[in-house]
């Protein structure tokens, strides 16, 4: 079973020091793209630390450590994978050391080719530790190092045996390197604080640490930082598609990032319009399921000239990973982190929006606590597509079998889940929630058609 990985990633080169302190800030505002682990990779004087482990970042370091790792160019990771225990040797940032010294790697995102990545390594000799792309992808730079000038060159090509979607932070002794895949499936920006230049996910943990946001890293550039100086290489830009994954707007980005010139929250509240235009209904309140169903709530509500209410109370010391994959604890884990606001849907029309349904367990849960609560109907949207494939790029979503619009019409779905309508947002709708998006989008999940091969 493949792993799945939803993570977040951020570096810094800043001559100040204290980086791994930066780092960490980072990645607290990171933490929604991945619970399961957490890492820190720091480089001072050339020498490389690191501290990585199973938690949240707040429960994995602690001051002693980022003091220990500090340095001038620091990078981190959290990860969330869905698939096999704690898995505590698959943490990042990856670290090795080789003959040329040593490089850490940090990864998002997940690659179609692996098994033959992993074969080809193999048969060369390749001793791998780790289920991980990211193991793969750091042996292939270490091998090309081996042949190539600089560090930099062995990126840029070992990154042209790489299929499916990385954006990726390196660092070697006296470089920070940011890549992008050439599909540009996973963001990955760029900014400025004084004279520290800084990479990230999303631009919430450029804000969160302070630093003015520059600019994305495109589709297939990997940039270089040494010392003060910023280069770009391009020479994988040139086969570049864009390609991002339109899901990050709906369900994982934060939504006060801004993705590729779109505000999240605005596509978020535009995805809850055109629900509204779509799939009117008579109703009393818009309420949405904490944290990525409210901004869509809130448009649903603009649009509709329905009042906007708080329906649902979010037990904000969960993380997402709660979600375990038995089903009887998914059942529970919903009850435990949402609560209804009875004075909110007691005896009323409600009109509640999800970000999506995947098997229907959370849409049910949801529908039944409300009308224990009051809810006299309860109509759902959802401000996904349904989701009728899997993802091989990086984003958690199950097989076939467990998607339930692969298995059931609307209609059936409406029926199970025990509400009074049901609308999704529909294809053509989905291409119109981003305007101000400067990139081409994957939606594979929805259509089953895929940028690459899979
Ligand atoms: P389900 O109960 O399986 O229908 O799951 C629906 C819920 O899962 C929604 O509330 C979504 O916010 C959430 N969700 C959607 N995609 C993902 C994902 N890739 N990882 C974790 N949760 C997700």
């Amino acid at each position: 079973m493949p792993i799945h990985e939803e993570c977040g990633i951020f570096g810094i080169y800043d001559p100040q020091g204290n980086c791994a302190r930066t780092v960490y800030y980072g990645l607290y505002a990171l933490q929604h793209r991945g619970q399961e682990s957490c890492g820190i990779a720091a480089i001072n004087n050339r020498e490389l630390s690191f501290h990585k482990d199973v938690g949240l970042v707040g429960e994995v370091f602690d001051p002693e450590t980022l003091n220990r790792l500090n340095g001038t160019m620091a990078v981190g990771h959290v990860r969330y994978a869905t698939t096999g225990g704690t898995q505590r040797e698959n943490a990042q940032p990856l670290t090795l050391n080789y003959v040329k010294g040593t490089l850490a790697v940090a990864h998002n995102g997940n690659l179609v080719n692996t098994k033959q990545l992993r074969t080809t390594f193999e048969y060369r000799g390749a001793i791998f530790q780790t289920t991980t792309d990211s193991e793969l992808i750091a042996y292939a730079i270490a091998q090309e190092r081996l042949r190539c000038d600089s560090v930099e060159e062995a990126v840029c090509q070992a990154v042209k045996g790489l299929r499916g979607a990385y954006s990726l932070l390196v660092m070697s002794p006296q470089k920070l390197i940011a890549v992008r895949d050439p599909w540009g499936f996973r963001p990955l920006c760029m900014g400025r604080r004084g004279d520290a230049v800084i990479f990230a996910s999303e631009s919430c943990a450029l804000n969160a640490v302070g630093a003015q946001f520059e600019r994305e890293v495109e589709p297939g550039e990997i940039v270089v930082v040494e010392g003060g100086t910023v280069t770009s290489i391009r020479e994988n830009c040139e086969s570049a598609t864009s390609h991002m994954c339109i899901f990050e707007y709906i369900y994982f980005a934060r939504p006060d990032s801004v993705i590729c010139g779109q505000s999240v929250h605005e596509a978020r509240r535009r995805a809850g319009r055109l629900l509204a235009k779509a799939y009117p209904v008579e109703a009393d309140v818009v309420i949405g399921v904490p944290d990525s169903g409210l901004d869509a709530a809130m448009g649903y509500a603009e649009e509709a000239g329905i009042p906007y209410g708080i329906g649902l109370i979010k037990n904000r010391y969960i993380g997402r990973t709660f979600i375990t994959p038995g089903q009887q604890s998914r059942e529970q884990a919903v009850r435990i982190k949402l609560g209804p606001l009875k004075s909110c849907v007691d005896g009323k029309r409600v009109i509640m929006i999800d970000d999506s349904i995947v098997r229907g367990t959370t849409s049910r849960q949801i529908v039944s606590l409300l009308r224990e609560a009051g809810a006299c109907e309860v109509h759902m949207r959802s401000s996904a597509p349904p989701f009728i494939a899997p993802c091989f790029f990086g984003t958690d979503i199950p097989d076939k079998e467990n998607l339930i619009a692969c298995r059931y019409s609307v209609e059936e779905i409406r029926e199970l889940i025990g509400a009074d309508s049901l609308g999704f947002l529909s294809l053509e709708d989905l291409h119109k929630i981003a305007p101000d998006a400067t990139c081409g989008f994957c939606d594979g999940c929805f259509t089953g058609r895929y940028p690459i091969s899979v």
